[in-house]
């Protein structure tokens, strides 16, 4: 059986008329996982629980349940709680931590009969652009041998584009779900600020995090969000604002939607070939009845380094809690880029330090979240490269922190702002995947899934 051809409702339409079973698609997914396990994709495959859950959904389908997820294999990231199952957050400091409850949004996906086939690897606590930091071990591109598949939700990436399962949760703190969903030639959404709850997902910066996820298609991208997003009482920041009939949106064209081509965003240090790819398709976008608009969004020069300044600021307080007291083992166990961060947050928030660059970096993020509700007047969404080069070979850049940091440059906005992002892939060069971001105010992911349709097709 050739799974990889289908999408979830492809996969779905098929196990309702028993042309294959949610054990046989689960098998499938974890030969899969086996037979590439070179590219270190996973931290724990839950192989037996998997296998139960498809025998159960085998039966509940057999009974005539009908749910949008049963019997469908999707992956998570280790940074999510699973009740009994092993979660580490690809960090040694909590090699042997096993959650009591289940995060959230994992229990809404088991809810309408998702089978969580592993956890996947990352760079540990998600710090990181290329999944390099685990402690697990680099995850590798399934497009060409040793290079990067972008982080930090490296793991959950590779799983959808190498075929391991149809859907993966990710994390988005400052790009990484777009970033390894533009490597690995996948759609990533990283949907608004609260928009689907941070409950029982391990903090990295609680006011930048966004919970997203991975899939082949935009279809399935907006089925996705359908199942996860909402409020939670458990989540304050969640709000009470309607979920969007996501779908709706697919069946519309794009005549007329003002799309905003900001210019900090196409200036200096973009990979020419990048470019032009980009511009080919806003060439199209435009064919088929968009208006294009030349903007500017001032502030985006700022945007890496106030995001470096507030991020490991959240990142130092977040990771306090992890004393060897309450969790796991002792503190020497962080890595480098724990350790890193946690120095650099605690710099700018000590006293003395605090006003110059904590409160600076606060006002920024205020003019930056501006700049985006005034263009938010003139254009529906906007359109800008995912990163500013193309993937890396690992190793490349790990010696140079500070030019890893710099492949969040077109990134990091999105979450300053807590607007939604969204990466389609867009074709290859040299062989390696390109990504085309789209971004829209708060709560516009529909619009998102209109015009990321009318690119990618599907
Ligand atoms: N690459 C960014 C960082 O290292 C973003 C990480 C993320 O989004 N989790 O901070």
């Amino acid at each position: 059986m050739n799974y990889s051809a289908y999408t979830i409702q492809g996969a779905r339409a098929s196990l309702k008329k028993k042309h294959f079973s949610s054990t046989h698609l689960v098998k499938a997914c974890i030969d899969e996982i086996k037979e590439k396990e070179n590219l270190n994709a996973f931290i724990t495959v839950c192989e037996k629980e998997a296998l139960k859950k498809a025998t159960e959904a085998d039966k509940k389908i057999k009974d005539g349940v009908d749910l949008p997820l049963l019997g469908i294999p999707i992956s998570v990231k280790d940074i999510y709680l699973t009740k009994g199952i092993r979660t580490t957050a690809a960090s040694k400091i909590l090699d042997d931590f096993i959650p009591q409850y289940s995060a959230t949004v994992v229990k809404k996906l088991e809810d309408v009969g998702a089978i969580i086939i592993g956890k996947t690897n990352c760079d540990a606590w998600a710090h990181g652009s290329s999944g390099e930091n685990s402690d697990y071990g680099p995850t590798e591109s399934p497009f060409l041998e040793g290079y990067v598949p972008g982080g930090s939700s490296s793991g959950s990436a590779v799983s959808v584009a190498a075929q391991m399962c149809f859907a993966s949760m990710g994390s988005d703190t400052g790009g990484s779900i777009r970033l390894p969903a533009s490597f690995c030639e996948i759609v990533g959404l990283k949907p608004t600020y609260g928009r689907v709850s941070r409950y029982g997902i391990i903090a990295m910066a609680s006011s930048l995090d966004s919970i997203g996820h991975f899939t082949n298609t935009i279809e399935e991208s907006a089925l996705m969000l359908s199942i996860t997003a909402g409020k939670d009482p458990n989540d304050a920041t969640t709000p009470d604002e309607t979920v969007d009939d996501y779908q709706s949106y697919l069946k519309k064209d794009i005549k007329g939607i003002r799309i905003g081509i900001p210019k900090e965003y196409f200036a200096q240090g973009l990979d020419k070939r990048i470019k032009e790819k980009i511009e080919a398709e806003i060439k199209s976008l435009e064919k088929q009845g968009a208006k294009i608009e030349n903007i500017s969004l001032p502030n985006t020069e700022y945007a890496i380094a106030c995001y470096y300044i507030i991020q490991p600021a959240e990142v130092s307080s977040n990771l306090g809690r992890y004393d060897g007291i309450r969790y796991g083992s002792a503190r020497q166990n962080f890595g480098e880029e724990a350790k890193r961060r946690i120095m650099l947050g605690t710099y700018v928030l000590s006293s003395g330090y605090y006003d110059a660059y904590y409160k600076k970096a606060m006002q920024i993020r205020t003019l930056i979240k501006k700049d985006f509700d005034e263009v938010f007047k003139k254009v529906d969404v906007v359109i800008t490269p995912v990163s500013p080069t193309l993937p890396w070979k690992i190793g490349e850049k790990s010696s140079d922190p500070l030019s890893m940091y710099l492949s969040d440059v077109y990134t990091v906005t999105a979450n300053l702002a807590g607007i939604p992002g969204i990466s389609v892939p867009i074709g290859l060069i040299q062989s390696l995947p390109v990504g085309l971001q789209i971004l829209g105010p708060h709560f516009s992911e529909g619009k998102l899934f209109q015009v990321g349709k009318a690119i990618l097709g599907v």
